[in-house]
């Protein structure tokens, strides 16, 4: 048979999603891929089962229904304050996953290079092989997750097309800073580049760490291609609505590229999440105090086990240290921790550049019934893995 496509040869499949399937076939507690086990808002749910009796069910304008777009140009205007036109800045994607790689598409050429930042969310390995971009990988160093300013301007220097960042960041749960925003921007006005984010963790910040828009910084909104989505805000990570922000000549691109790839978000999805847009300041305080509760819940009793871990600024996810146990395969170490502790994490590897096998990330979007189910079954990881003998991760 003749070969297949070297583009889809040179990455893995998801490992982040291969440990949820892993951890469903054992009956573990699944704290890999990060997703809640609590419901939506109700009125978000009522609402859907409305649209049901009442429709869209045919496609929606392939850009994204109008009341959609228009109602997350005025949560952003709200939350960012920048007005944003949602006819020629807007396009709804299949998710934020979507958003990027059709971003990607409609910035990139083939050969170009891309900074991103390590340790990164995975999907961004796959979305620069896939668009044809050369990586620029340029590390965040542990413990506190920040990046060596000359490290970066030499990445710049290359003739990077674009950065991406995930801020809040996935997996390290940093923030990152107005200062440190500032400077990567000026560092893409001074070489010309585009500035790529992914901000689905916007409403889920730690105080007193505070989420900077950095399409509002001087000279960045013509420059700057927001990617996110309702996934994380409204726990409906599996109605894939996301979305592009950007100055019209990009979304021109973008609209072309996601209308051959997908068409278009879900008509009734869109319909019925517009009722979570429209939600006052209340929703989104409420949401980060339960973001806050469960972090509490989780990295508490990470304490109380004695486990070391990275304490997030933002988003939902904590890096375990697991150096102590002699781990030198991760994502055997994973495997085995699903099968003998009952607890799914995905390998630190998945994310990092480097060479690092001694961390694993966990999330604690969860019930506090699944939360403290996890850290019972934890409380035994620390002897079962000190204990284990013939196993193919140490
Ligand atoms: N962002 C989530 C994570 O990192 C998962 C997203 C996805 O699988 N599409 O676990």
């Amino acid at each position: 048979m003749r070969k297949l496509s070297s583009r889809s040869e040179s990455f893995t499949d998801s490992v982040i999603r291969r440990m949820t399937r892993i951890s469903n076939e054992y009956d573990a507690i699944n704290l890999s891929q990060g997703f809640p086990d609590f419901d939506p808002p109700k009125a978000i749910t009522d609402r859907l089962a409305e649209v049901s009796a009442e429709g869209p069910h045919q496609y929606a304008i392939t850009w994204g229904a109008k009341n959609f777009r228009d109602a997350v140009a005025k949560k952003y205007e709200h939350f960012s304050g920048i007005s944003i036109d949602p006819q020629t800045e807007i396009v709804v994607t299949c998710g934020s996953t979507e958003a990027m790689m059709a971003t990607m598409m409609s910035i990139v050429n083939p050969g170009d290079k891309v900074i991103v930042f390590s340790p990164f969310y995975e999907n961004y390995g796959a979305d620069t092989i896939l668009s044809g971009a050369v990586p620029i990988y340029v590390p965040l160093n542990p413990p506190e997750f920040n990046f060596d300013r000359k490290v970066l301007e030499d990445a710049f220097r290359q003739d990077a097309s674009a950065i991406i960042i995930c801020n809040p960041s996935n997996p390290c749960g940093k923030v990152f800073t107005q200062e440190e925003l500032e400077y990567i921007a000026s560092l893409a006005i001074k070489y010309d580049a585009y500035v790529v984010t992914d901000e689905v963790y916007e409403h889920i910040v730690y105080k007193p760490n505070r989420h900077i828009y950095m399409q509002s910084l001087p000279g960045m909104r013509e420059r700057t291609v927001v990617c996110n989505s309702l996934s994380k805000t409204f726990s409906i990570t599996g109605w894939r609505l996301g979305y592009v922000i950007a100055n019209p000549e990009i979304i021109e691109r973008v609209k072309k590229v996601h209308d051959f790839l997908t068409v278009g978000a879900a008509a009734p999805l869109m319909e019925a999440a517009v009722t979570g847009l429209e939600y006052g300041d209340d929703y989104y305080e409420e949401l980060a105090a339960h973001y806050a509760h469960m972090k509490e819940i989780f990295v508490g009793g990470l304490d109380k086990l004695g486990l070391k871990y990275t304490d997030p600024q933002g988003a939902y996810y904590v890096l375990v240290d697991v150096s102590e146990f002699g781990v030198k395969d991760d994502l055997k170490f994973c495997e085995w921790m699903i099968r003998n502790v009952g607890v799914a994490a995905v390998p630190g590897s998945s994310f990092f550049k480097e060479n690092i096998n001694h961390l694993i990330r966990l999330h604690f979007a969860k019930n506090d019934n699944t939360l403290n189910e996890a850290l019972r079954r934890l409380a035994t990881l620390k002897e079962k893995a000190t204990n284990a003998e013939n196993v193919e991760w140490r």
